[in-house]
């Protein structure tokens, strides 16, 4: 039997990009369909726009140290629209040369909404159907919103960052990673911000020390925390703003509310089920440790499958699928010790086992911290203290997890992940002399 292609991927996000390219490459013939923009979640409307977003709004801290570091500085004004646009141009050009990358490798785009209508059968919505050996869903994830009435009149992180004019008061609901982010964001561009969780926690997952950090230090710049919120209801006033009930708490009027309340496989209506592609209970496409689904024409990798919901674990993911099923090279993505870090403000990373977890799995944990003010902020007299914090085995010394929060944390964080992932122990940690002055060497100073 022959068919149109032998790979037809649904979804040119992280994920799809580097499997249809990278499958191209060895040789197979190649089609993705995309029915929004080349780049998906990370490029259109997630971690890029949002990090260019971050640099811009530390600007407004950066330039009122600077008249401590002796900067004659005038007062400055900040222009949304200006800085808006131009992270919106830069998206273009990564949209152009991420269709450019696979274009040049040999791979068909299609711009369509696919779905599956058997197992080697995709329908366009263009009107065609065209056949593959295999398929590969890469379709990602949406914003999860919940059902409180009035919902629509809130927006999510694919509106944010087209946001006509900087919100004087916003609401974000949720309090995990893109909360946390346009927390900061939205503070530092004159915004009061106001969190609200269902639960009493922020960022669960997180070691408890440091996540009570950023708390700390998002209550000290002003921002406001509601717990055990749960929105009710939101109306829009005649004059615009948006009337929000909590639970429990009293009502708040705000000009924009943001939902960060987690992300849902983008799986329904894909034609899984006419294929026999089993999803589990939060709508994710089921898969095997080789990416492959219950179908086994049909692979999935990425948000779609809800393992980590993170963009280099998508990338590995679409890797792996293309050596192993077109290169030759069985390759299984290991998920053990993946760094993450959140770009609040200030930013906070981590590898590997919180102090909890540790306990738990380990039962002798050894904990080494280093609590300090940042040379930079002390002249700046700004009184914001960094965290780092290392969990290693107790038995063997081995380091299992490592946290940290502060100035350009994520930025130490991918070096000192090879040495967690590597297995070192905190006496090799210790045996590398310190490089001063720096925030890092507190990685290998901690008492
Ligand atoms: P998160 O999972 O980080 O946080 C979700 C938040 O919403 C939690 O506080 C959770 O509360 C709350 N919540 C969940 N469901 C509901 C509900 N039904 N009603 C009310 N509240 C709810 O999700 P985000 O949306 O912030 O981000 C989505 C994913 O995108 C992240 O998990 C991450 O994988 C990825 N991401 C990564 C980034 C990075 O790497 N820097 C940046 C942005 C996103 P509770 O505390 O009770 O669980």
């Amino acid at each position: 039997m022959t068919y149109d292609y032998d790979l037809f991927v649904i979804g040119a996000g992280s994920g799809g990009t580097r499997a249809a390219r990278v499958s191209a490459a060895h040789g197979a013939r190649v089609a993705v369909a995309e029915e929004y923009r080349v780049g998906g979640t990370c490029v259109i409307r997630g971690c890029v726009p949002k990090k260019l977003l971050i640099y811009g709004a530390h600007f407004a801290e950066d330039l009122k140290d600077a008249r401590r570091f002796g900067w004659d500085v005038p007062d400055c004004s900040f222009s949304w629209p200006t800085l808006r646009n131009h992270v919106l141009a830069e998206v273009d050009r990564l949209n152009a040369a991420y269709t450019q990358t696979l274009t040049s490798h040999g791979v068909e785009i299609v711009a369509a909404r696919a779905t599956l209508a058997g197992p080697h059968d995709v329908a366009l919505s263009d009107g065609r159907t065209v056949t593959a050996g295999t398929i590969l869903i890469a379709v990602g994830a949406h914003p999860a919103v919940p059902t409180c009435a009035g919902h629509e009149h809130g927006i999510t992180s694919n509106e944010v960052f087209h946001l006509p004019e900087v919100p004087g008061r916003i609401l974000i609901a949720g309090a995990g990673y893109i909360a946390n982010e346009f927390a900061g964001l939205f503070h530092q561009f004159g915004s009061h911000v106001t969190i609200a969780n269902r639960s009493r926690d922020i960022l669960r997952g997180y070691d408890v020390s440091i996540r009570d950090r950023l708390l700390q230090i998002s209550l000290m710049k002003g921002l406001d925390f509601k717990f055990d919120a749960t929105i009710e209801a939101i109306e829009r006033g005649g004059d615009g703003a948006l009337a929000v009930r909590l639970a429990g708490h009293d009502p708040l009027n705000v000009d924009c509310v943001l939902f960060a309340t987690g992300r849902v496989p983008n799986t329904s209506g894909l034609g899984l089920e006419a294929a026999g592609v089993d999803l589990d209970v939060h709508g994710a496409v089921v898969v095997d440790a080789d990416n492959r689904s219950t179908c086994e024409s049909v692979y999935a990798v990425g948000d779609v499958t809800n393992r980590v919901q993170l963009t280099p674990v998508a990338i590995r993911e679409g890797q792996a699928f293309a050596d192993s099923v077109f290169g030759g090279k069985p390759t299984r993505v290991d998920y053990d010790c993946i760094p993450s870090a959140v770009f609040s403000h200030p930013p906070l990373a981590a590898v590997g086992l919180t102090e909890s977890q540790a306990k738990e799995k380990l039962g002798s944990v050894k904990v080494y911290a280093s609590d300090f003010r940042p040379m930079k902020n002390v002249l700046a007299g700004r009184d914001e203290r960094a965290l780092y914090k290392m969990v290693c085995d107790g038995e063997t010394g081995r380091v299992v997890g490592l946290h940290m929060i502060g100035p350009d944390v994520p930025e130490i964080m991918q070096a000192a992940a090879i040495a967690v992932k590597a297995g070192l122990t905190k006496d090799q940690f210790d045996d590398v002399v310190a490089l001063h002055p720096t925030m890092a060497e507190e990685l290998v100073l901690m008492k």
